[in-house]
């Protein structure tokens, strides 16, 4: 038996808020900013504390938002959220709707379980919690499907007061600034340390607004690139600022990092501050996987509808998975390094056992290929069209088809991929 190990000394105090007047100050500061400058966001106007907390049936506006905001710009949300409010204004409406219908109308938005989950969500607080959404973050994590430790606090204090913190991309970057934090942005320790700081920060006499114009000073002045600190409300308060400001050749001992080595939220020895950087110095990630790539063979089958007017087959995908459930183009994933005439002769075969009758791969005609990255994958498409006469009855074991003209393929839940293609 040894001598059990020391606890790792907590970091130093200068990657914390450890003085009150100064929290009690960059409050004040942040939110006369946000009081003048926010943006005008159609979920503020039906966010803030009281639509919500007042009539419980409704949809909490910032609920919907901010799902679709996961991953989106606030310019494309905009829209789907105010078609998604109008139709689905309560609980009860979103989880009488389909999967089909939230689907058609989160088509183009991406990451498609976002929308599956809030409507899943929905129904869960219709059927199991007598259609009262939870009102702390922690219930709200914990009862709701799809809803993260973000989400619940953004929930939990713009809809309902509750005084806690959020860690959100744009919160990260401004408190990585503010108190220099130069470790790895996305590791659980930092993380951690962040989510601390939130919630020493959060106002609790206006936890939504706080919360919120930390995450607007994220998105529109401390930005990723070229930060605008000249306007920055809280500069006083930057530690990233100050030292751009002062910079190497006058060090001040509070701007300097700890030490070399021992504190875990300093950047790495090996990488020490760059100062043609500046602030952009903060924050620091590890680098990320590259994309997989992954080849797809996609099939355009047309036929003349009963009009004349051509009709287009597609197929709906499985209920799991990339892109569960929407509707695409008959497609058969590619082995990488597949010679373009082995390509053409798996996707036929794959037809050819869809409609039961044969298919020639020279008859497939190529049109081209469509590239879509997504998240993690560095899609290729290689597309080919093929005209069929007569009617085909695909194997109804198979997945669901149907035949569709080119305006009820853009009004179908297809992905942006498949209207590319
Ligand atoms: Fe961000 Fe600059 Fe403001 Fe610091 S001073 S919080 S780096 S915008």
């Amino acid at each position: 038996a040894g001598v059990p190990a020391a606890a790792p000394a907590p970091p130093p105090a200068r990657h914390f808020f450890s003085d009150p007047a100064e929290v009690e100050a960059l409050r004040g500061s942040l939110l006369a900013w946000y009081d003048r400058c926010k943006r005008d966001l159609p979920w503020r106007a039906l966010g803030g504390v009281g639509a919500s907390a007042l009539t419980p049936a409704l949809l909490p506006a910032v609920w919907v938002s901010e799902i679709m905001l996961q991953q989106t710009q606030v310019a494309t949300v905009i829209d789907y959220y105010n078609r998604w409010m109008q139709k689905w204004p309560t609980l009860q409406a979103l989880a009488q709707a389909s999967l089909e219908e939230v689907n058609e109308l989160w088509a183009g938005l991406g990451y498609y379980s976002r929308g599956k989950r809030l409507q899943e969500a929905a129904r869960k607080v219709v059927s199991e919690l007598a259609g009262r959404m939870p009102r702390t973050a922690e219930d709200l994590q914990k009862l709701l499907p799809g809803v993260g430790r973000y989400t619940a606090g953004a929930i939990a204090s713009i809809s309902y007061g509750q005084a806690t913190g959020v860690v959100d991309g744009n919160v990260i970057r401004v408190l990585c600034r503010l108190r220099s934090i130069g470790a790895d942005s996305s590791s659980p320790a930092v993380i951690d340390r962040l989510w601390d700081m939130a919630n020493v920060l959060v106002d609790s006499s206006r936890p939504g607004d706080f919360n919120q114009a930390l995450m607007e000073l994220g998105a529109t002045v401390c930005v990723p690139k070229a930060p605008l600190c000249g306007e920055c409300p809280v500069k006083q308060h930057c530690q990233a600022w100050r030292r751009k400001l002062f910079g190497k050749p006058h060090p001040v001992p509070d701007i300097e990092d700890c030490g070399v080595g021992d504190c875990p939220l300093c950047p790495p020895a090996t990488e020490p501050w760059d100062s043609s950087l500046g602030v952009t110095n903060f924050p620091r990630k590890a680098a990320k996987k590259p994309p997989r790539a992954m080849r797809t063979a996609t099939c355009v089958l047309q036929r003349r509808g009963c009009h004349g007017a051509p009709e287009y087959l597609i197929v709906q995908r499985p209920s799991s998975g990339l892109l569960a459930g929407l509707w695409e183009f008959p497609s058969l994933p590619l082995a990488q390094d597949l010679q373009e005439k082995k390509e053409r002769e798996e996707l036929a075969d794959q037809l050819q056992a869809w409609m039961g009758r044969p298919v020639a791969a020279k008859g497939l005609q190529f049109i081209g290929e469509v590239i879509h990255i997504f998240s993690h994958i560095h899609q290729t498409y290689v597309v080919y069209s093929l005209h069929l006469d007569g009617d085909v009855t695909l194997d109804p074991a198979l997945s669901p088809s149907r035949w569709v003209t080119e305006d009820e393929f853009h009004a179908s839940a297809v992905s942006t991929a498949m209207k590319k293609v």
